[in-house]
């Protein structure tokens, strides 16, 4: 896998506003939010895209479904916020290291955009 600047995000090498870190993963302010609560929730372990995973990234990624629910509600937005995983350009993705968007603080439709 490519470098990505989330990589760089991991390593201190660029700056971000980090909101939780723990071995497996990390989580950080959108520097473009969405709604009033935008976190991006990364794995340490780069994975390119969800389509990517395998048996072998089954632990991380349950790691990081339970850590974003957690930090949902650390933020104060345990009734309602939203997980969004873009998975390829098609589908918005513009940053191939895997992430989860939790987005809450608005209304959101459905279908989603
Ligand atoms: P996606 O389009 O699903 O790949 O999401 C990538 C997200 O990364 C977008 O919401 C961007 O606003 C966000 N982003 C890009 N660069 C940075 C950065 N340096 N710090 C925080 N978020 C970023």
């Amino acid at each position: 896998m490519t470098d990505t600047l989330f990589s760089k995000i991991i390593r201190r090498e660029i700056p971000a506003d980090i909101v939780y870190e723990d071995d497996l993963c990390l989580a950080f302010r959108d520097i473009d939010p969405q709604a009033p609560l935008h976190i991006l929730l990364i794995p340490k372990q780069p994975i390119v895209k969800i389509a990517d995973a395998t048996e072998s990234n089954q632990s991380v990624l349950g790691h990081l479904l339970l850590k974003a629910g957690e930090i949902a509600k650390e933020q104060g937005y345990a009734d309602a916020f939203r997980l969004v995983i873009n998975n390829g350009e098609g589908a918005g993705q513009t940053v191939f290291h895997l992430h989860i968007h939790i987005l809450a603080g608005r209304a959101f439709s459905w279908p989603a955009g």
